[in-house]
């Protein structure tokens, strides 16, 4: 236990080296499935440590596996290592020098700090079992979570849980937030096209007109949270885009609206899908005109198994002190790919606070440094804690 009150100390030697090789990462983004330039150094890091490494699950992705003792018990860690395609305003002196991306979500600090825990295991291997590092490619767009799974992840390195994390802006340094259950949402994007007849705008009666059927159905729309749910239920339905038409004079043949649907049960997902296609359907008929519903499942709900996220709750508050650790009592509408790891594994998601930075997805957001310490402590303790040595 002394050693785990004293481990953010230990990690004080390598934090210099740490946050430079943030400030690397940060410098040099790379957008999801083409992180190849940070897929090397990860793993040359993590050889280098003498961890085994595995490349290319995922395309991009890279799991690093260390083992200590005789137990056959094992635990994965996963950061994600993607940027984003925003232009970075911070003004740094290690900004992006790729324009039209960055880290603006803080994959640069996830990957440190699961390096920095990679270095503190590998010197002191206070641990029995077997952990495997995952550096997860794509969680911004492509669900490299899924791509990894697929590709075999948890057949080759078998994990008897999965924990992950992501850094909260307004949440001071060093205290972390647990949820027992749903944490973020699942995703649909969903794209409705209104087949309608155009023709001349000063003769309508010639004409089904799209873009009625398609202002009806926006507002129609509304009523499947309003109406359809329960008052107690979570939902989004928001019509994003609505496009249709190019002249005041000419009725278009076509309308499409492009919506983002959200929620936190998957029978109540299904349910809305349901209600959103009927909704479609019937309100082009209604004005003679015909719908497709084009459903693109997004990311499921991130659903935090309820044991998992007790032991690494525990595990903050004897790292941190009861004082810097909180329950988030509500979800958030976000959503997150780590989703598809715990529909595979038990585990649990966890924030971890990164100051008063600017939000994530803002041009003018950083990883706060400071982070990086109790991040990598909190991750090397949790291996200590979760494949203890007798
Ligand atoms: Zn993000
Ligand atoms: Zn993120």
């Amino acid at each position: 236990m002394l050693r785990n009150e004293s481990l953010i100390d230990d990690i004080g030697q390598d934090l210099e080296s740490l946050v430079a090789l943030r400030h690397d990462l940060h410098t040099h983004p790379e957008l999801g499935l083409s992180e190849v330039r940070t897929s090397d150094i990860v793993a040359r890091e993590l050889a280098a440590l003498g961890f085994q490494v595995h490349r290319g699950l995922g395309k991009t992705g890279i799991v690093g596996t260390l083992k200590a003792g005789t137990s056959g018990r094992t635990l994965g860690l996963r950061a994600d290592i993607d940027a984003l395609p925003i232009h970075e305003t911070t003004g740094l002196a290690y900004a992006s020098k790729t324009p039209g991306i960055m880290h603006a979500c803080g994959h640069d600090g996830h990957t440190t700090m699961l390096l920095g825990a990679a270095r503190q295991l590998a010197r002191h291997k206070n641990f029995d079992g077997t952990v495997h590092l995952i550096f997860q490619p794509a969680e911004e767009n492509f669900g490299g979570a899924d791509l990894m799974i697929k590709d075999g992840l948890f057949k080759l390195f078998p994990c008897d849980a999965v924990f992950g994390a992501h850094n909260e802006p307004g949440i001071p340094v060093g205290n972390f937030g647990f949820r027992e259950g749903p944490l973020m949402a699942a995703v649909a994007t969903v794209i409705i096209t209104i087949t309608g007849r155009g023709g001349h705008g000063a003769q309508p009666e010639t004409t089904v007109d799209p873009i009625v059927a398609g202002a009806s159905l926006v507002m129609a729309l509304q009523t499947v949270v309003s109406r359809n749910l329960s008052p107690h239920a979570t939902g989004v339905v928001t019509v994003g885009s609505l496009k249709a038409g190019e002249a005041s004079n000419v009725i278009p043949d076509f309308a499409t609206l492009v919506l983002t649907v959200r929620y936190f049960d998957p029978a109540q997902g299904k349910f809305m899908r349901e209600r959103i296609e009927a909704l479609a359907g019937g309100q082009a008929a209604s004005f003679g005109a015909t719908a497709h519903v084009d459903w693109q499942e997004g990311y499921p709900v991130t659903i935090n198994e309820v044991a998992s996220t007790r032991f690494a709750r525990e595990a903050a508050v004897a790292l941190l002190g009861a004082e810097n650790v909180h329950d988030i009592e509500k979800p958030y509408l976000g959503s997150e790919d780590f989703s598809y790891m715990l529909e595979q594994r038990p585990g649990s998601y966890l924030m971890m606070g990164n100051g008063d930075s600017a939000g994530l997805h803002n041009a003018g957001y950083n990883f706060n440094d400071a982070a990086i310490a109790p991040g990598a402590a909190y991750w090397t303790s949790l291996v200590e804690r979760y494949l203890r040595a007798a």
